[in-house]
């Protein structure tokens, strides 16, 4: 019989756009004991992991609470809380993230009305007004930092223009939450999703969510209590209960809510970690977050262009976290990053569909994102390309990064 050693996992530098490096006080934060999901020291913590994210969400809104489940969990339980079937809903897709946001919509019914653009670029606020005005669906689902690509849809003219015309506005803001400006009632948006693993530097495995009273009387019109916990006063006839038990906001709110009603076991030790992460980020302060990603993201970019290395998202609608680097001709892509992996322990990402191939991503997330870690990445990419003979100006990098610090 086999038996097997404890875990030994190696020490990498991660500088993929999620999963990220975690802080060690989350990591501890995760070895608290287990405490009863109704004992109110446990709904206490709950409770400040509410108002902690309604300050990282940038809102008022009384619902924000984390789904367990990886972000994607998050995405598929606003959406399938708010779709029935035949509802027209309209998604801009500028990435990987789009399709998704599709497939999830499609996947419960919505009458599709899609707009894409090529991977690169983002779209005219203007134009998305517009065509919600043509289609006139009941939600427009977009995404905000599109990780695919590193770019950031603007969305400060989109969200009230919606707001206007009655349409609702659902976010992915998975990849941006916690590392560039979310302002969800600013941009007056109906319902947000981020992420943990990015970002807010958490493991994967909840997807923290907000949204508003709009999505709030949807939600109470589809609610349907789960037999074996409702009461007399819940029982009642509705057209279009939601189709899912796991991801019923409704459901989810009167758990979260003073109700506590009984629904799922809380993913204890997650919860202890989103509530560290989060204390950990407000601590540091929302504005001076945003302004260390912007901080180690010019380094990053000056020393890739120090290499003589080219940007695919040198553009004015860069995501500030994630750093696109064309593939110099004639090199093989995935050869660099496998060197960079087992001789310099550093992982960075690859890319899907037009991109693949063609670039690298690299992150600078939460945790992840620290002047030794991007000294290191440029470091070692330039000891990695000599080894791959590409035409890069040696010796640039890592000064030109050093110019940017110092
Ligand atoms: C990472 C990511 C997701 C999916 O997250 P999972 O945790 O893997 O489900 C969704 N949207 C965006 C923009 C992302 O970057």
């Amino acid at each position: 019989m086999t038996k097997y050693r404890e875990i030994h996992a190696p020490l990498r530098t991660i500088m993929t756009p999620g999963p990220v490096e975690v802080d060690p006080r989350v990591l501890r934060a995760m070895a608290t004991p287990i405490l009863g999901q109704f004992d109110p020291a446990f709904t206490q913590m709950m409770n400040e992991t509410m108002d902690m994210l309604r300050q990282t969400f940038q809102t008022k809104n009384q619902w924000a609470f984390p789904v367990d489940g990886t972000s994607r969990s998050g995405l598929e339980a606003v959406l399938c809380s708010l779709i029935e079937p035949g509802d027209k809903v309209l998604v801009p897709i500028f990435g990987r993230f789009g399709h998704l946001l599709t497939e999830i919509a499609e996947r419960h019914g919505a009458e599709l009305h899609l707009m894409e653009c090529p991977w690169g670029e983002v779209f005219d606020q203007q134009a998305v007004i517009d065509e919600v005005k043509r289609v006139q669906p009941k939600i427009v689902a977009i995404v905000h930092g599109e990780t695919s690509t590193g770019c950031m849809q603007p969305l400060d003219l989109i969200g009230p223009a919606c707001r206007e015309l009655g349409v609702l506005t659902v976010v992915d803001a998975v990849a941006s939450i916690g590392g560039a400006p979310v302002k969800v009632d600013e941009w007056q948006l109906d319902a947000v999703i981020g992420g943990t693993q990015k970002c807010i530097s958490v493991p994967s495995g909840m997807a923290p969510v907000t949204y508003n009273e709009r999505v709030e009387q949807i939600l109470a019109s589809r609610k349907k209590v789960e037999r074996g916990v409702a009461l007399d006063s819940d029982r009642r006839d509705v057209a279009h209960p939601i189709r899912s038990n796991y991801f019923d906001l409704s459901q989810l709110q009167d758990y979260w809510g003073p109700r506590r009603l009984n629904h799922h076991t809380e993913a204890t030790s997650m919860l202890y970690a989103l509530r560290e992460g989060l204390r950990i980020l407000l601590d540091e302060g929302l504005e001076e977050r945003f302004e260390r990603h912007k901080l180690h993201e010019k380094a990053l970019m000056a020393g890739i262009r120090g290499m003589g290395l080219e940007l695919f998202n040198d553009v004015a609608w860069k995501l500030p976290v994630v750093t696109c680097v064309k593939i110099p001709q004639g090199v093989d892509g995935e050869s660099v990053r496998n060197m960079l992996l087992h001789q310099f322990g550093i992982e960075i990402a690859s890319s899907f569909g037009p991109l693949h191939g063609q670039i690298w991503r690299i992150g600078t997330m939460g945790y992840s994102c620290r002047k030794e870690n991007v000294l290191f990445v440029l470091s070692a990419l330039e000891a990695v390309l000599i080894r791959h003979t590409a035409p890069i100006v040696i010796g640039r990098g890592v000064q030109e990064a050093l110019n940017v610090y110092e």
